[in-house]
């Protein structure tokens, strides 16, 4: 995500969202007469840990009615537990003859399924709400979910590390409207689930050297914008894929100008085809910031949220790594940019707390500008002191190492020392511990 204005909507979204509870008004519960000891029915029970392995979700996004295909791994203990934000669960099936009961406790779903060895799989049919504080489907036709409201639109885990497979079918588009979303996703966080519905016109930019089709949608009045933004796209891509290593998610990836509104700038990383805010479209920064987070983000998943320094960091350095090298003065520009926005950022917000899923991104202000431009120097700190292709083939084996699972910032501090013999410690201590604002410049 690139959105510090958005920051101040989410915030502001926020507040007053987290206290709804949901009594379960449909529940399919279990029959309380007589239960027979010997074949007791299975009953609703929370099960956390049960792991979602694959979703496939259609959605008529006229009728707002929606269906789940769910498929769960093998768990010993029985139950299942979705987040549900605010969906109308209309029942779950796991075959045509076999409904399963369910309740809906504090925005959870509890499910009656039995302990497994085997992967199970069930159907959701349900209801759900437009949202118009970037927490759901928006009436102007987009979603945005990051990063904890995949429970508005689809039975899910919200939290980063939780990585499955997407399939996405729409229905009910209206007529002279084109919806842009990808039909599957590889192994992704659920905030990554996105759809846009507007009046697009697809241009193809180009073809990368590992045949990625490079597009962007925009809308009308919007082509000098794009053009403009997008100028440096397929270079970019190509820098990411042959630098970096493969990207995870489909044979065409690329831009799509979203109608956030006034005020809102920046984007968010709903790969293959991420989303601009329409007043970022125009910049080359955003444009390419969002493509890195494919490797960084997205195909590297933040396995808690205290490491989202290791998904924007990681990004925000790159997006100025590899418009140095494709078109040097638009890199400039962007070093420049980053400079300014760190010198306006107070020393003391966080930037990588050191808890595991202990904190709330953004009621505990973890979602500022400080985990971008701190951990962006930081990198540029260590390319200072090694030289930047040495963080190149860094960022490159970490990426090869944590493809399609999640990672923790630590795991790449120490891949740093592994790979190069330097302790990266006292570096890490000052951009990303340290409530002193540091000065840039090399690593010691
Ligand atoms: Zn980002």
């Amino acid at each position: 995500m690139r959105a510090p204005l958005l920051a101040v909507i989410l915030l502001a979204a926020c507040g007053g969202d987290d206290a709804q509870t949901t009594p379960d008004a449909s529940a399919d519960g279990p029959d309380a007469s007589a239960p027979d000891a010997a074949d007791e029915p299975l009953v609703p029970t929370a099960n956390l840990a049960r792991e979602v392995i694959r979703t496939e979700l259609m959605f008529d996004v006229t009728t707002r009615m929606a269906t789940a295909r769910i498929t769960v791994g093998p768990s010993a203990e029985p139950g299942m537990t979705l987040e549900v934000g605010d969906l109308t669960i209309q029942g779950v099936q796991q075959s045509l003859a076999d409904s399963v009961a369910f309740n809906v406790i504090n925005r959870r779903m509890n499910l009656a399924l039995p302990a497994s060895s085997e992967n199970l799989t069930f159907v959701v049919e349900y209801q759900y709400k437009l949202h118009e504080d970037f927490n759901g489907q928006s009436a102007d036709g987009y979603t945005l979910l990051w990063p904890y409201h995949c429970g508005n639109l689809f039975p899910c885990h919200s939290a980063p590390a939780d990585g499955t497979e997407f399939t996405l079918a729409l229905e009910g588009v209206p007529a002279g409207m084109t919806a842009v979303y990808p039909t599957t996703v590889s192994e992704a966080p659920s905030y990554q689930i996105a759809w846009s519905v507007d009046e697009y016109t697809e241009v193809s930019l180009g073809t990368t050297d590992a045949g990625t089709e490079i597009v962007v949608w925009h809308r009308p009045g919007e082509e000098a914008d794009a053009n403009a933004g997008t100028d440096n796209l397929v270079a970019a891509f190509n820098w990411l894929e042959t630098t970096l290593g493969p990207y995870r998610f489909g044979p065409k990836a690329g831009t799509v100008s979203v109608g956030w509104g006034p005020g809102a700038f920046g984007g968010m990383e709903h790969h293959p085809f991420w989303h601009l805010a329409d007043g970022a479209l125009s910049s080359d920064e955003v444009n390419v910031h969002e493509a890195v987070h494919g490797w960084y983000g997205d195909g590297i998943r933040y396995a808690c949220w205290e490491d989202f320094v290791l998904s924007e960091g990681t990004t925000s350095y790159l997006a100025g790594r590899i418009l140095d090298v494709v078109n040097p003065p638009v890199g400039a520009q962007v070093w420049q940019s980053y400079a300014a926005t760190l010198d306006a950022i107070p020393g003391n917000l966080k930037v990588w707390p050191q808890t595991c899923n202990e904190i709330d991104i953004i009621g505990d202000n973890l979602f500022t500008n400080a985990p971008y431009m701190r951990g962006a120097f930081f990198y540029r700190a260590l390319a200072l002191k090694l030289g930047a292709t040495v963080v190149d083939d860094i960022l490159h084996d970490f990426y090869m190492a944590h493809a399609g699972k999640a990672a923790r910032m630590s795991d790449m501090l120490a891949l740093i020392q592994s790979k190069t013999g330097y302790d990266p410690t006292a570096c890490a201590q000052t951009w990303l511990l340290s409530t002193t604002k540091p000065t840039p410049g090399p690593c010691p």
